[in-house]
């Protein structure tokens, strides 16, 4: 019999991933499901991105590059986060990975110690918990609810500090809520992080792009610059500038931290792909402009989205400020259809609608349902008009 390790046992893969191969599986076996599962845009990578990798090919760019990211690209991200952040970066606290799923990794793994506390808002990206879970560490989950618009207090992030806090981690705008902080918010956090020096901070910035808020994007670190030595900030293009497949992710942040998570690197992965590194070069050094128009489609289906799942009985689902997703409570749903488990809801949508969304409780937030609209308008019509028809 087979003995897998205690660590791959204490973990559950991807839930989004996992509805996501639910709703092809249903395909295939020729049912008509719309798959509202996915965290990722449905736009093709923008032209000049992909032209620089075909030229990276045909000059022979194709051979291992230095562990943490080529030159080139660790300026654009230097030049980036000063422009964008105003934050000053040196080279030697910058680390590429594949994908901002593998600098958090690294950080865990390269940060954490079995029976550190990591407090994680809830809902939260559904890898933090596991990732930490992977490097031994426990998950400390700050629950939130609409009240807040699913951002924690200063008060409950005080509540959540123990002695054994090693990492905090804050995702603005949030996947799965697509709420963001603003200053006064991170300004209050901070002064909470300020009285417990042992702490570090992962700020994840994945979102930042993906904005239509009425007020200025910032990060703890943007309005705590004191906290500048406990800060690491993660970000990456896969979002931004549609380029999920390519993985390139980066972290930013102290030198001896950023090296711990390169010797992590260096024996797990090494560099990421060379091509997709000069891809992710011409997407920075490009700027965002090309960003904006698909900003502007998800800002059309938000609206859409929002004001329709509001008109669903049971249903009802705050705005959000930025991200591709929607998050929609559905207890008055639930309730209504005698389910109190919404893996059982999303499993009736599945079967009875023909839509796949992720439930809330993958999130750490049940009796919610995760709906991404980084699909076309058509799509999402046909897709709440299907869930408003099987709930009547
Ligand atoms: N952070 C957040 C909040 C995310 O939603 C994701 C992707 O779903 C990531 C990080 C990782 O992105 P990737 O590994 O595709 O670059």
């Amino acid at each position: 019999d087979l003995q897998l390790s205690d660590r791959v046992q204490q973990i559950k893969p991807s839930p989004t991933l996992a509805v996501t191969n639910r709703a092809a599986e249903l395909k295939a076996a020729g049912k008509d499901i719309i798959g509202l599962g996915a965290g990722e845009p449905d736009f093709d990578t923008p032209e000049h991105i992909k032209q620089a990798a075909v030229e990276a090919i045909n000059n022979g760019f194709t051979k291992y590059t230095a562990v943490d990211g080529t030159p080139g690209l660790k300026k654009a991200i230097i030049n980036k986060l000063q422009k964008d952040n105003g934050l000053s970066y040196e080279a030697n606290q910058i680390l590429v990975s594949c994908g901002g799923k593998q600098s958090f990794f690294n950080l865990a793994l390269a940060y954490i110690n079995p029976g550190d506390e990591v407090v994680i808002p809830a809902p939260y990206w559904v890898s933090y918990p596991d990732m930490v879970v992977i490097a031994g560490g426990v998950p400390v989950v700050i629950e939130t609810d609409e009240s807040t618009r699913f951002k924690i207090t200063a008060e409950q992030l005080e509540a959540s500090i123990t002695a054994n806090t090693k990492l905090v981690v804050l995702n603005s705008p949030s996947n799965p809520s697509g709420v963001a902080y603003t200053a006064d918010e991170l300004k209050a956090l901070g002064a909470v992080l300020k009285k417990h020096p042992q702490i570090m901070i992962a700020t994840d910035d994945m979102y930042e792009y993906i904005w239509w808020a009425d007020f200025a994007f910032e990060n703890i670190l943007t309005v705590c610059p004191e906290l500048y030595d406990r800060t690491i900030v993660l970000n990456g293009v896969s979002k931004a500038y549609s380029m999920t497949g390519w993985r390139i992710g980066y972290a930013a942040g102290p030198a001896k931290l950023i090296g711990a998570m390169k010797k992590v690197q260096s024996q797990s992965t090494s560099n990421p792909t060379s091509i997709s590194q000069v891809a992710a070069e011409a997407a920075l050094n490009g700027g965002r402009d090309c960003v904006l128009p698909m900003v502007e489609a998800f800002k059309e289906r938000h609206d859409y989205v929002v004001k329709t799942l509001n008109e669903i009985p049971g249903f009802s689902c705050i705005p959000a400020d930025g991200a591709f997703y929607a998050f929609p409570n559905v207890k008055g749903a639930m309730d209504k259809a005698g389910i109190d488990n919404d893996v059982d809801f999303a499993e009736k949508l599945l079967l009875e609608a023909g839509v796949a969304l992720v439930p809330g409780s993958a999130f750490g937030s049940p009796g919610y349902m995760r709906l991404s609209f980084a699909t076309s308008m058509k799509t999402l019509e046909d897709a709440l008009n299907r869930i408003k028809k099987a709930l009547s």
